[in-house]
C-alpha cells in the first residue's frame, strides 16, 4: 500500500470504482475515462510502479493479470471479435498512474499502429 497511489486506494476501497473482479491478489475495474466500449483496468494489489520494476518474484502475479484479462474478455463477449491488452510504461507511453495496470480494450475496431 503506497499512501498517495490512486490504484492502491481503489484496491483498499478507500475510493470507489466499478469493480468487476477481485481476489486476494488482483482487482479489475472499469476505467473512469473509457477509450472503447469495454475498457477495464486490471491491477495487482501489490504496488509495483511500472513494468520496468517487475522482478522474477512477480512473474506469476503478472501472468494472473493477463489470465484475468482473457477471462474478462470472454465474459464481456469480445473474445471472438478481438481486444487489446496494454501496459504503458513511463513518459513516451503516456503512463499516468504509477501502479502497474493492464488495460483491456475492446468492443470496437482498434487502429494499429497506436498513436
Ligand atoms: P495509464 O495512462 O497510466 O496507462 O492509464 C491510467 C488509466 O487509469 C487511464 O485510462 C485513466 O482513465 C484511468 N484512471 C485514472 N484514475 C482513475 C480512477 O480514479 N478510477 C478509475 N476507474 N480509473 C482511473
Ligand atoms: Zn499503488
Amino acid at each position: 500500500m503506497e499512501k498517495n497511489c490512486i490504484f492502491c486506494k481503489i484496491a483498499n476501497k478507500e475510493i470507489p470504482a466499478g469493480i468487476i473482479y477481485s481476489d486476494e491478489e488482483i482487482i479489475a475495474f472499469n476505467d473512469i475515462n473509457p477509450q472503447a466500449p469495454v475498457h477495464i483496468i486490471i491491477i495487482p494489489r501489490k504496488h509495483i510502479e511500472k513494468t520496468s520494476d517487475i522482478t522474477d518474484a512477480d512473474t506469476k502475479l503478472v501472468g494472473k493479470l493477463v489470465f484475468a484479462a482473457q477471462r474478462l474478455a470472454k465474459d464481456k463477449k469480445i473474445s471472438d471479435s478481438g481486444y487489446r491488452l496494454v501496459f504503458n510504461c513511463n513518459k513516451d507511453a503516456g503512463q499516468a498512474v504509477f501502479h502497474i495496470h493492464l488495460h483491456l480494450l475492446g468492443g470496437r475496431r482498434l487502429s494499429w499502429p497506436p498513436g
